[in-house]
């Protein structure tokens, strides 16, 4: 039995029952048939927070996945198989990364539409986070501009929609630019996740996002700079 994600549908879930599949004492870890919590991957990093069962608690530290399974790595005590456990995340921790991970997407569309820069890396983290963009050098000017468009968008409150569509639908209504995004995922997945800011961006992906464009606060530029010949890496933080 596959875990199921219960954030691929409801990124603002903070709490859920679930049981355990699986676990391992020795090298601490639980599956759960269902779970709420981020496992790290493509530049968010794990969710954290605790599950309660039989009157104990323990903490959930990593979350993250390994041959196919999502695991959930724990300190204190393990539950056995079959427990069922109430888990809770740290949800301060969560919103900060699902508004830096909607920022990344706004960002990215942004530069892809008017530069034609694509976005070949990123890291979020709680306070910072950053971006590469290839090929672009950035002017002073050209950031403080970008910081400008893309604050006006945060105030027009755009809604943020998680989509499942098929392949074949997304890759109709997409433009040329995104196209390359969708085309690249292995054939095997026919249903594709896609976050969508009316207007402005289709993008696949599996991440946790806010629910509309004001809820991710407004953006600071902090700095660029040059990673390789026209890779140029943006950090900055957000301001509530
Ligand atoms: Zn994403």
């Amino acid at each position: 039995m596959q875990t199921e994600l219960l954030y691929l549908k409801d990124c603002y879930l903070k709490e859920f029952n679930a049981k355990v599949l699986d676990s391992n004492a020795e090298q601490k870890w639980i599956e759960l048939n269902k779970t709420a919590f981020y496992p790290e991957a493509g530049g968010q990093p794990t969710d954290k927070g605790k599950i309660e069962f039989q009157g104990k608690d323990s903490k959930v530290v990593l979350v993250k996945k390994r041959d196919g399974k999502i695991l959930h790595f724990l300190e204190g005590e393990i539950p056995e198989k079959g427990t069922e456990v109430k888990a809770l995340l740290d949800w301060n921790l969560r919103f900060k990364y699902m508004k830096m991970h909607s920022a990344q997407h706004l960002l990215s569309a942004l530069i892809l539409d008017q530069f034609g820069a694509s976005t070949v890396g990123n890291q979020i983290q709680e306070e910072k986070s950053r971006m590469d963009f290839y090929p672009i050098r950035f002017e002073e000017e050209t950031l403080k501009k970008l910081e400008t468009e893309f604050n006006e968008i945060v105030e027009k409150e755009l809604p943020v929609e998680i989509q499942f569509k098929s392949r074949e639908t997304v890759l109709e209504e997409v433009d040329e630019k995104r196209r390359v995004l969708f085309s690249r995922l292995p054939e095997a997945i026919k249903e594709i996740r896609v976050i969508e800011i009316p207007g402005i961006d289709k993008c696949p992906c599996g991440g946790t996002h806010v629910k509309n464009t004001k809820e991710i606060g407004k953006i600071k530029i902090l700095g660029r700079e040059n990673k390789g010949k026209e890779r140029d890496r943006v950090s900055f933080t957000l301001i509530d």
